[in-house]
């Protein structure tokens, strides 16, 4: 009894607080505020590559992912606007195709580096048929694109693969620059091994799936750009669509090396 009274006398103190006296003011019916369905933003519009045979440019290409720490890496490049080559083990497509979607939609080049890691150059015929279709399919059911690059595992290849490559329209592309970031996971070795050794045409290679690598982009991008190095994808770097079959190491000199 003594519980209801007191609940009364607190209604009733509370009444005395609410600012129009005795006038029942309706709640607010707020009207839900007129939204428009959201335009799905627009993929900003890319910028023309630069002409690499004019620009510092620079290809930062990485390997083996995605996997988690691949996600750091894409927010690192989108905050810098830069763009890379992503080397895709088709396994982990399997398992994480949201991360290859991305890597597209951010404008990335994303590429074949085989289904399980494989040794390509020791391989069968058979064998490397199995490692690249199934990765290039699981790259495609990913994200809707075919790649067409591939970096074989190791660096390791063959007449029988760069054969099939032409075949299955691969250029190989391998790297100018590695800073060993797979032995050293260290971050402040992997920036300086890579700041000392980059030059235009060049590039350079990382693995996305160790985070000290991935901690070490921000540093690398961030320096490099202060000396006017311009970051691009391995197309860009040549001027264009690559040779099937053929090996790209590093840009050769000022003239256009790609495909028309
Ligand atoms: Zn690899």
């Amino acid at each position: 009894m003594a519980g209801a009274v007191l609940t009364v006398s607190v209604l009733g103190l509370l009444s005395t607080l609410t600012p129009a006296q005795g006038e029942v003011r309706p709640l607010a019916r707020a009207e839900p505020p007129k939204v428009r369905a959201a335009p799905r933003p627009a993929a900003p519009p890319k910028p023309p590559p630069p002409d690499c045979a004019r620009a510092k440019c620079l290809a930062l290409t990485f390997d083996d992912g995605p996997a988690e720490s691949t996600a750091e890496l894409l927010d690192i490049l989108d905050a810098r606007r830069v763009r890379a080559t992503f080397f895709i083990v088709g396994e982990n497509a399997a398992k994480h195709p949201e991360l290859v979607r991305r890597e597209l939609e951010a404008g990335h080049e994303i590429a074949d580096h085989s289904y399980t890691h494989a040794d390509l150059g020791r391989a069968s015929h058979k064998k490397i048929m199995d490692e690249l279709t199934r990765t290039q399919d699981a790259i495609r059911r990913a994200s809707g694109v075919t790649p067409t690059l591939l970096r074989p595992p190791y660096g390791s290849t063959s007449e029988r693969l760069t054969k099939i490559t032409r075949e299955l329209g691969l250029a190989q592309v391998l790297w100018t620059v590695d800073p060993l970031d797979w032995e050293h996971r260290d971050t402040a070795y992997v920036e300086k091994r890579v700041l000392k050794a980059a030059r235009p045409g060049y590039i350079v290679l990382m693995h996305d799936i160790h985070p000290t690598s991935v901690k070490a982009v921000p540093k690398i991008i961030d320096r490099l750009a202060a000396e006017g190095y311009v970051f691009v994808t391995v197309p860009e770097l040549f001027g264009g669509r690559l040779a099937p079959g053929k090996e790209y190491v590093q840009r050769e000199s000022g003239d256009p090396q790609g495909l028309p």
